[in-house]
């Protein structure tokens, strides 16, 4: 059994109880690692040791910051491999079609900061010829970063590398399910940063999550993860006002007009659906609503691609898609579709509960799964399911669909299939999403502009003024140049 530490202050550690929380890779059901279970005691040491780092960390230049983070891209890249076999192994993502490019995303992430880091400016104001103005971007201090394990090594570089670029420190919680990229991430962070910059801590919500999110010497909390917790998160920061970005949760629709090219749209779904992450993303199309006049032909050709996806172990070269991350999820998503099953039988046109034996009973796997015109009242067409479950609806007039995309408390993503320019941005500006898409279902590009409306969230990170905005403080100074000798 391999023990992975945790790194406060550029070491690694164990936590003060001694307790270890087991790994289990979910394409097999075996458990292969522990990782220390860390409480209050833990995140105070880790906290105090990114508070001693920030006075030195908060003074160093920007283009030597900006070094650092080039020598840790280049120290990912050698590292790429093994990363994306860690994520597969702990998450169940298939290594081909998803854990290798969550890790050439993270090194972009890297990269991309690291270039930016002489953009760390502010403006000044004219009032009068014996007035100076001009605002500082200053950083935080410690920020209090909360990933889950659905990306978890994409989450923690989009938290890690812009915190740490504008001159914060950083104590970054893991997910419980998959700690172990994102700690071997930290260890070759820290072969560059000086010690206490980045601290990363393993444990649970409750016990090692919450305590971050409270700490009184925690002035910015950036979580990424659903909305009951990111609620939580608020909560807590309220009582201190401390800053907050959240990355919340989704039911993101996707659109499709009646002039869509079939192939390329029945792919695109596909890939926005995320199938190929078992539906595990916060932004997957999970509602489609589909124009009723092309609906028949194109179920037909979404389902006939499906049916040949291949899903199995994780770390196989043939695997399309992989498994769910745990029994919990396996669980949750074996209930929304049962229960739409019992209810509506004839709704369910792929897929299914899962079998009880064979290869696919071995591991967390769950088959593409399409429900046709399920009433509202079911709970899938309105809850976020985190599975590969799709619930399509059929349309007939422009602005019923776009009252019924938006009525969703959600307002994460949304997609747009159409070869009608002017219809289509009309919807796009009409979608209560952060984020719209348009005959286009891949992931975010660095430098977008993402996050969410509504209940999905608040703040945006990934871009360059997202970055500044959610890790610098603005501080006006004003001064008298026609006084005290100026
Ligand atoms: P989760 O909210 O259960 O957990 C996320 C993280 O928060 C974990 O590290 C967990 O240990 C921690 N946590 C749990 N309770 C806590 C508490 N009370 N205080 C502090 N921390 C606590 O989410 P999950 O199941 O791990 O991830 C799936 C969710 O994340 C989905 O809702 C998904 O949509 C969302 N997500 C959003 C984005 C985005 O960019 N908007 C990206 C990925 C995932």
């Amino acid at each position: 059994m391999q023990r992975v530490h945790m790194i406060i202050n550029g070491k690694p550690v164990e936590s003060v109880e001694g307790e270890w929380i087991d790994i289990e890779n979910p394409s097999n059901k075996t458990v292969f690692a522990q990782v220390p279970r860390a409480r209050v005691e833990d995140v105070n040491i880790a906290v105090k040791a990114a508070k001693n780092a920030f006075a030195t960390w908060s003074r160093t230049s920007a283009p030597d910051r900006g070094k650092m983070l080039f020598a840790i891209t280049d120290a990912l890249e050698k590292n790429r491999e093994e990363l994306a076999r860690l994520i597969s192994t702990e998450n169940g993502n298939a290594l081909r079609t998803q854990s290798r490019g969550e890790v050439n995303i993270v090194i972009e992430v890297f990269r991309y900061v690291a270039g930016i880091c002489r953009e760390i400016k502010g403006n000044t104001m004219y009032l009068n010829v014996d007035n100076l103005d001009y605002t500082r971007r200053e950083p935080y201090g410690v920020v209090g970063a909360i990933v889950p394990w659905n990306a978890p090594l994409m989450l923690a570089a989009l938290k890690i590398a812009p915190a740490v670029m504008t001159g914060n420190t950083v104590v970054l919680k893991t997910a419980e399910d998959a700690p172990l990229a994102v700690l071997e991430m930290a260890r070759l962070c820290n072969e560059f940063l000086p010690a206490g910059v980045l601290n990363v801590i393993t444990g649970y919500g409750l016990e090692c999550g919450a305590p971050l999110a409270e700490h009184p010497d925690v002035p910015k909390v950036s979580f990424t993860g659903s909305t009951a917790v990111g609620r939580a998160i608020l909560a807590a920061a309220s009582q201190r006002i401390a800053a907050v970005s959240l990355e919340l949760g989704g039911k993101s629709p996707q659109i499709v007009f009646p002039d869509v090219d079939l192939d390329f749209t029945t792919d695109g779904v596909i890939t926005a659906m995320r199938f190929s992450r078992q539906g595990q993303s916060c932004t997957a199309g999970s509602r489609v609503y589909v124009h009723e006049s092309i609906a028949d032909k194109f179920l037909e050709k979404l389902v006939g691609k499906l049916k040949k996806f291949q899903i199995g172990n994780a770390l196989d070269e043939k695997t399309d898609a992989g498994s769910l991350v745990n029994l919990k999820q396996f669980n949750r998503v074996c209930s929304y579709v049962k229960e739409a099953m019992e209810a509506h039988p004839n709704a369910l046109i792929l897929g299914g509960l899962p079998p009880q034996s064979g290869p696919l009973s071995e591991g967390y796997f769950f088959e593409p799964t399409i429900f046709l015109n399920l009433p509202d009242s079911t709970r899938m067409t309105h809850e976020e399911v985190f599975g590969p479950v799709l619930s399509v609806s059929t349309w007939s007039s422009e602005s019923d669909v776009i009252k019924q995309a938006n009525s969703s408390e959600y307002g994460l993503a949304a997609f747009v299939w159409s070869r009608a320019g002017a219809p289509a941005l009309r919807m796009a500006h009409e979608l209560q999403a952060g984020w719209v898409m348009v005959n286009q279902g891949g992931g975010q590009a660095i430098g977008h502009s993402y996050g969410g409306m509504k209940q999905s969230g608040a703040g945006r990170e990934f871009s360059l003024e997202g970055i500044l905005n959610s890790y610098t403080e603005v501080k006006q100074v004003s001064v008298s140049l026609g006084a005290h000798g100026f």
